[in-house]
């Protein structure tokens, strides 16, 4: 067994001080005090706070956008998940047009087995409807698929409202949840071609292109759309204030199954960043991402909706590419830079520094842990810390202060969007189904991540 001893116990009813004991891949005990038997592995925490290991509900690893493979694989993203705390990814395979999505299942799987640190299960985005996919949807859900995704933007992505809608009948019937990517495509295409012809190229085109209110419109439509279905959905990436005005009145109508997800970039990096010019004067192409980065109005009023308890996960929508060589395609032209940033490894890093004296354990473990485990369908296996449930664990040192950089990284990209950041707590000992994946954010070379089942 291995025993982690003296910690300070983040259990799902409040802070423990104590002892812990992992067996195989499970939590065999907690207690005040475990006695270490001959052969026993102890580490120590104390000093630390003991987490379920952190859960990544957003990422995109290994995929490709028709120009681009992302620079993570499924290898390199699940290790760096691994190395920042986070012991779970739910990663989006997707079904592009002209793919079941028992294809695209068996695809992800190859690329994903046997290579990852953390473990992994899928969603499965649909960029088609047609008269077989509600079955389809089925056979996800009998092997382990418990949400869906779908675009309200991307030619190439989106479905209409009205096959939204029957997307969203599709799921109640399945209780499964429906993540959807909240823009008016056809408004970002107008915008786009308008930027573009006054002469704006650069990467402060990509905020023009992309308001506040083509999310919040978008987020609307949807919140109606489930209520006339009955159906949960997960509004991702949510980065405006228009949109979090929009849920809050959902809510207050008494509208249920909304979940809130949002990312770290959206709490702490402003729009001013796509003027950065950099050594070779792109820099801004790093923040490339949709939605776009927002006004510092919009990162105050979501920083709030995360205090207050609004949002139910924070993932971070990882979809790396590299500055040179990818993004850099799209000098003259914002439209063709590929869309997306890494964060996967720095995640609980950035949370617990940009919340510090605002966020205590307990809020960190809800947001990153408990939180994506119950919308999708993880709890109580994961996301909680207690006797019986699975032995992913993350020790994090809150004294560590360290400084995040692209020259010190784990993931496989030439930059980070949170390079110079001073972080306050670093994980410090990683076990992923019972086996220490990393230690002080480098990895051991285990590779003990599985396919997560979802029920
Ligand atoms: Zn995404």
């Amino acid at each position: 067994m291995i025993i982690i001893k003296g910690g300070a116990l983040v259990c799902p009813d409040g802070l423990r001080r104590g002892d812990i004991a992992l067996d195989g891949g499970t939590i065999a005990h907690i207690a005040a005090h475990i006695e270490p038997a001959p052969g026993d592995t102890v580490e120590d925490a104390s000093g630390c706070w003991v987490f379920p290991g952190f859960i990544d509900a957003h990422t995109h690893l290994q995929c490709w956008t028709g120009m681009d493979w992302t620079a993570d694989s499924f290898e390199t993203g699940a290790r760096a998940a691994a190395c920042g705390g986070t012991t779970t990814i739910v990663d989006y395979a997707t079904a592009d047009r002209g793919v079941t999505m028992d294809e695209a299942l068996d695809e992800w799987h190859r690329r994903a087995d046997g290579t990852c640190t953390a473990n992994y299960g899928f969603h499965m985005a649909i960029a088609e409807w047609g008269p077989d996919s509600a079955a389809q949807m089925r056979r996800m859900r009998d092997a382990g698929v418990s949400s869906f995704k779908t675009y309200l933007a991307y030619d190439h992505l989106k479905l209409t409202d009205a096959e939204t809608l029957q997307c969203l009948e599709c799921v109640r019937d399945l209780d499964a949840v429906l993540c959807v990517h909240c823009e008016n495509g056809d408004v970002v295409n107008e915008l786009q071609h308008e930027v573009l012809a006054a002469g704006i190229t650069g990467p402060e085109g990509h905020p023009l292109s992309r308001p506040a209110e083509a999310e919040a419109d978008a987020v609307s439509r949807l919140l109606y759309l489930a209520n006339i279905a009955g159906a949960k959905v997960n509004v991702v990436h949510l980065s405006t204030k228009l949109g979090l005005e929009v849920i809050r009145a959902a809510r207050t109508r008494g509208q249920q199954g909304i979940f809130v997800e949002t990312c770290p970039q959206y709490l702490t990096l402003d729009d001013t960043r796509y003027l950065e010019a950099g050594e070779d004067g792109f820099a801004g192409a790093k923040y490339v991402m949709s939605p776009p980065l927002r006004k510092p109005a919009d990162i105050a009023a979501l920083r709030d909706a995360v205090r207050a308890g609004e949002v139910d996960s924070i993932a971070t929508d990882h979809c790396s590419f590299n500055l040179h060589g990818q993004k850099d395609r799209g000098v003259g032209d914002f439209t063709k830079i590929p869309n997306g940033g890494p964060g996967i490894e720095h995640r609980p890093a950035v949370m617990a520094t940009t919340f510090e004296g605002e966020l205590g354990p307990m809020e960190l473990m809800r947001l990153m842990s408990e939180g994506p485990a119950r919308v999708f369908g993880m709890w109580p296996r994961k996301g909680r810390l207690a006797e019986g449930a699975d032995a992913d664990i993350c020790v994090w040192d809150p004294s560590a202060r360290w400084t995040i950089s692209a020259a010190t990284q784990q993931q496989a990209v030439d930059y980070t969007p949170y390079e110079g950041m001073e972080a306050h707590g670093s994980a410090h000992l990683v076990y992923v189904n019972g086996v220490l994946a990393a230690r002080d954010g480098a990895p051991t070379g285990e590779k003990p991540g599985t396919y997560v089942r979802r029920s």
